[in-house]
């Protein structure tokens, strides 16, 4: 058994296998367990978080997933929103590259893909997008300050 880089899942492939559980569970969350777009775009953002040497390497790729993981948590989590975001990050924006934190959650990929339902589905991406944030903490100043940049730009 291994632990993956990213998330410290242990599983037995590390890396690689960390990676196959959650493509395996994009997936069933596309046909079967996500209620709609803005939730099958909370768990990437939350996966890229937790894997930033993979899905966060410029600073432009954490401020989309950053500022996607706030908008769910501390906004109302709208397609419209996402959209103004995203219009922000893909625009010419000269943003610094904050320090990642090394540890980045309890909950992992390991917790959510097992789940039987939609329900469950929901609960288990909420803890999983609770965790995550929290591990972010020293980063919420400046994810929210981009969302005030993304908002008075719109
Ligand atoms: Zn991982």
């Amino acid at each position: 058994m291994e632990a993956c880089s990213g998330c410290g899942l242990t599983i037995d492939g590390g890396d690689a296998a960390c990676q196959q559980l959650f493509d395996e569970f994009r997936v069933r969350e596309a046909a079967d367990l996500a209620p709609s777009y803005a939730s099958t775009r909370l768990t990437i953002d939350i996966y890229s978080l937790q894997h930033p040497d993979r899905y966060c390497v410029s600073a432009k790729s954490l401020a989309a997933h950053l500022t996607g993981l706030a908008w769910a948590l501390e906004h109302d989590g709208s397609d419209t929103g996402l959209r103004v975001l995203q219009r922000w990050v893909n625009g010419r924006v000269d943003i610094p590259k904050p320090e990642i934190p090394g540890v980045r959650g309890e909950v992992t990929i390991g917790d959510v893909h097992g789940v039987p339902d939609r329900e469950d589905y929901l609960a288990a991406v909420d803890r999983w997008a609770g965790s995550t944030w929290t591990a972010y903490a020293s980063l919420h100043a400046i994810a929210r300050r981009w969302i005030d940049q993304a908002v008075g730009q719109a």
